[in-house]
């Protein structure tokens, strides 16, 4: 079975803010202890205190207004943040990430949530399809996210997941809801929600140092990207991984 561990980063609601970004990491269940105890053992070298009460979340970190990260330089905080994306980086290789960046101002987008999830679950699933059609085996995916950022709205998403047949029934490698977890008991969600933001780093402030960090983690298969979606108005033109990604595959059509 491949875990999904999804977070969010960037606000719905605040109109200051230009994107929403839902990412996630994708690991094999045999995968999984060995990232959270490398996760583990970083978070305990940086000595801030008892190592499962320091959560890695990276709007936090970055604005250093909270505890442990209170008094700690700007600049030392990134570096943390570095750091935690390099666990990702180094990670096995059978880890990968996927990531949906939505412009609010696309146009038609009801809900840039429910968008992204969509999208998210839908690239997810045929990752699944992929691996049972390249004799990798046939697995079944499970979902798993954070349930204090945008829990209303995603589990209204997840509850619509397991009552309206029809739209997710494509989803069928899917082996369940998705599962709502807290962000302070699971390392692999923190890890996605530093995913998350440097996402949105590189989207809502053209800031690329922390995305090209773990770019080269997004699933892709024969030099396509099928892991980053990036959803802007169409008048807009972006030369993202993503976007570039989507050009060559129409000019090969
Ligand atoms: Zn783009």
């Amino acid at each position: 079975m491949y875990l999904l561990y999804l977070d969010g980063s960037g606000s719905v609601q605040n109109p200051t803010e230009k994107h929403f970004v839902l990412a996630g990491i994708c690991v094999f269940e045999r995968q999984i202890y060995h990232l959270i105890t490398e996760t583990d053992k970083f978070v305990s070298s940086l000595n801030l205190g008892g190592v499962h009460d320091v959560e890695l979340h990276g709007s936090v970190i970055a604005n250093g207004k909270r505890s442990p990260w209170k008094g700690m330089g700007r600049k030392e905080r990134l570096k943390v943040i570095d750091l935690g994306l390099g666990l990702l980086r180094d990670a096995h290789w059978g880890v990968r990430a996927f990531a949906v960046a939505v412009d609010k101002h696309a146009k038609p987008l009801s809900d840039p949530v429910e968008y992204a999830f969509e999208e998210i679950c839908n690239r997810f699933n045929h990752f699944l399809s992929r691996l049972w059609r390249n004799g990798e085996g046939q697995h079944r995916g499970l979902i798993v996210m954070d349930n204090s950022h945008y829990e209303q709205a995603l589990q209204r998403l997840a509850r619509r997941f397991r009552e309206d047949g029809t739209r997710w029934g494509a989803l069928a490698n899917l082996a369940e809801v998705p599962l709502f977890v807290d962000s302070t008991a699971s390392r692999l969600i923190q890890i996605s929600d530093l995913l998350a933001w440097a996402v949105w780093r590189r989207y809502e402030h053209s800031d690329t140092r922390y995305f090209d960090k773990i770019v080269g983690r997004f699933d892709k298969e024969g030099g396509v990207m099928h892991g980053l979606v990036h959803r802007k108005p169409s008048t807009e033109e972006c030369h993202c991984p993503a976007c570039l990604t989507r050009s060559a595959i129409k000019d090969s059509k």
